[in-house]
């Protein structure tokens, strides 16, 4: 990589620049060459103009006085004005073709050789005219003018220009003083005055050269800076990913011709976080900066870069990545011996297709890595982008890009999954489950697309449509005379962060005029275990609302019971995990018939979801548990199929569900008065 370096220091190097011995950066040297092929494009369309001028002269003053015998004596005549014209036009076309990138790196390359044989050529008749007018006692202007026209297109290095300058000019004043005779054959010399005239101008041309090479010079480097800082990364110096991206395709053209596929990498450094934390951002910079030149020395002559934060790209065709990934983590490890938690992941992706795309790929590669990530297995270092992974991702970028379609096209679609009282196995109400049915990609899971839009932050999009769905159909009910069941709805952490949940479900309650008993409230015991303060006052406003609350996946987080200390539910939904390989698990029923005791004691409800079999509804009814829900009563369906159920009689209305439900919110409130008297 060339670098720039200002090394004018000292008379030797400023004589040698002076001259110009030195080679320049291919970009100062391309930029030199552009500088030249311009200069040529106005000096060619200059000298055509010229040329076309010189022969309608001839045409006016010789021609149409019929002072030309014929068409050959015309051309014979004018016969250098159509050289030369045919040579500008040649260098002019040249140039336009290079300027407007028509031209291919080839042709490109021999720019100087172009421009070299048209100096030659309109010097030649610099020569010749102009030795033909010192015979003629003249003055030698035109191989003045010649020499000057073609020297601004050859501002080349300062030894170059000097060498091309002034060998014609010596060249010519030998030839006048041994090749110039008068009419009577006496040999014509330069007078003394004119030589010295001579020398001048040919100094002075040689000062213009240089005043132009070294603006010329100066600029291309003033806009080379301006490049390098925009494909560098400030903070390491590594290439950034503008440069990566373009040194990856032409990477890849080359590995193309070679039949290798390129193999993309993400490196990142897992905990950088703590150590910005510990060592601060300049301590944090430094790292980046050494892990940087580590992975570079790792990939010699490979396209690297840093991508963001803590991770680096890299393209190459090692078939040792694993080892070599290794060797950085064991450099790292032995750099910072002391930060333990410093690890490398690596993320990979094939570009088997060779692609030529390699924001996809590292895309891909990235993607790997934070699948990496989430397993949290210190072991592997380095995991590669699937089939699988390649599946989920598309869909997830499907989930993404469409979600605020499906929600306007009525893709989303709320499922009902009935919700029984354990002591008459009747309709207590049921949950509503989000579904995704897409035109293009069929039937999407929740389990798909929830932690997608969480992820994304976009989850209260979908859960306020549900919502509405949910409301409407209560709506519909009530208006139509159909069975009403109280519906449970899940909220999602991020929902109170994201909107006024309360807010939001006032407005439908009031747009839809639906009674709030009619409407539960599921938080997820995870959410609860996250942000408090905000989502305090929120259940707060819900229970003074009216608005009963459940709390959902009890007992699947790490820590229920702070939840239970903290927080006040209506009803805790026993986590179906709890009844998972049920059959003949003495503890099991140990612990299912503890939370049961325990939410008794609390003033809570139950619930038990994943109720598949006659065995864990008997054990649950005897348990106490007051409501389940699972596949033995109905999978999720549509309202439809539930109300068809009940009509067919498989499902049974409870006539009370609501007073029942009201029960549980005054059991909760005379917990409460009762602890208070306490
Ligand atoms: P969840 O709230 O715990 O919902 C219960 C899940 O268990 C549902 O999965 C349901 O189909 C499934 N299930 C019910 N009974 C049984 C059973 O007997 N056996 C088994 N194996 N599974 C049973 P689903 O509908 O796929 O939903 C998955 C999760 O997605 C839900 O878990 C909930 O956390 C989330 N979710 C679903 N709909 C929404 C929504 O509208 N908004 C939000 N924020 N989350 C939703
Ligand atoms: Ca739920
Ligand atoms: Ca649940």
């Amino acid at each position: 990589m060339w670098e720039l370096k200002d090394d004018d220091r000292g008379l030797f190097n400023a004589v040698r620049r002076f001259f110009g011995f030195y080679s320049n950066p291919p970009y100062i040297a391309n930029e030199l060459h552009v500088a030249d092929v311009r200069s040529a494009f106005w000096q060619t369309s200059i000298v055509s103009c010229l040329e076309i001028g010189m022969i309608l002269r001839y045409v006016i003053n010789w021609v149409l006085p019929g002072k030309v015998a014929s068409v050959g004596d015309f051309f014979h005549y004018t016969s250098a004005y159509w050289q030369l014209l045919a040579a500008s036009l040649i260098l002019l076309v040249y140039s336009v073709l290079y300027l407007n990138n028509k031209l291919s790196s080839g042709l490109k390359k021999i720019s100087w050789l172009v421009i070299l044989l048209y100096f030659i050529h309109s010097m030649y008749f610099g020569f010749i005219t102009g030795l033909h007018d010192f015979s003629r006692g003249r003055m030698i202007l035109c191989f003045l003018s010649m020499l000057m026209s073609v020297t601004v297109i050859c501002i080349w290095r300062p030894f170059t220009s000097l060498l091309l300058s002034t060998s014609s000019c010596l060249l010519f004043v030998y030839l006048l003083n041994n090749h110039t005779f008068d009419k009577a054959g006496n040999p014509l010399y330069l007078s003394e005055g004119d030589a010295i005239n001579l020398f001048t101008f040919m100094v002075t041309l040689f000062v213009l050269e240089i005043a132009v090479y070294n603006q010329r010079y100066s600029d291309a480097k003033k806009s080379w800076k301006l490049e390098l800082a925009s494909i560098t990364d400030d903070l390491t110096g590594l290439p950034n990913m503008r440069k990566f991206n373009q040194a990856a395709m032409d990477y890849t053209d080359q590995l193309l011709k070679e039949g290798t596929v390129p193999l993309y990498l993400v490196l990142g450094i897992d905990n950088f976080r703590t150590y910005n934390d510990r060592f601060g951002y300049d301590g944090g910079d430094a790292l980046l900066t050494r892990v940087g030149r580590m992975i570079q020395s790792s990939f010699p002559g490979e396209p690297v870069a840093r991508e963001s934060g803590s991770t680096f790209c890299v393209l190459t065709t090692a078939q040792n990545v694993a080892q070599r990934a290794g060797q950085i983590q064991d450099q790292i490890r032995s750099s910072y011996p002391t930060e333990t938690y410093l690890t490398l992941g690596v993320g990979a992706y094939h570009d088997a297709q060779a692609s030529r795309n390699p924001r996809t790929c590292v895309d891909r590669a990235h993607h790997a890595l934070g699948i990496l990530r989430q397993k949290r297995d210190e072991s592997t270092l380095i995991l590669e982008y699937s089939e699988k992974m390649h599946k989920d991702y598309t869909l997830k970028q499907y989930v993404l890009n469409h979600l605020e379609e499906a929600i306007r096209e009525g893709y989303i679609q709320v499922y009902y999954q009935p919700v029984t009282w354990s002591s008459d196995g009747t309709l207590a109400g049921c949950e509503a489950l989000a579904r995704w049915i897409d035109p293009n990609v069929g039937f999407l899971s929740p389990g798909l697309f929830i932690p997608t839009l969480e992820e994304s932050r976009q989850i209260h999009k979908l859960d306020l449509c549900i919502y509405e769905s949910v409301c409407r159909r209560i709506r519909d009910c009530l208006d139509n005379g159909l069975p009403v069941l109280p519906t449970s709805m899940n909220f999602s952490r991020l929902d109170f962060e994201l909107m006024d949940a309360v807010g939001e479900l006032e407005n439908l309650v009031a747009k839809y005029q639906i009674p709030r008993e009619y409407l539960h409230v599921e938080i997820t015991e995870s959410a609860v275990t996250e942000d408090v303060a905000g989502l305090k006052k929120d259940m707060q406003r819900l229970h003074d609302l009216g608005y009963v609350i459940w709390l959902d996946d009890f007992g699947s987080g790490y820590s229920s019971m702070n939840v239970l200390k903290d927080f006040e539910f209506d009803l805790l939904k026993i986590d179906m995990e709890f009844l998972k390989n049920f059959s003949g698990n003495q503890n099991s029923r140990k612990i299912i018939s503890r939370i049961i005791d325990l939410a008794d004691d609390l003033g809570m409800l139950t619930l038990s979801e994943g109720v598949e079999t006659q065995e864990a509804v008997d054990f649950l009814r005897e348990a106490g548990c007051g409501r389940m829900q699972g596949y033995l009563f109905g999978k999720p369906m549509p309202y439809e199929e539930l109300l068809s159920k009940i009509t067919e009689g498989s499902l049974t209305l409870a006539p009370d569900s609501l007073t029942r439900t009201q029960e549980s919110r005054d059991l909760r409130k005379n917990t409460a008065a009762a602890a208070a008297e306490r």
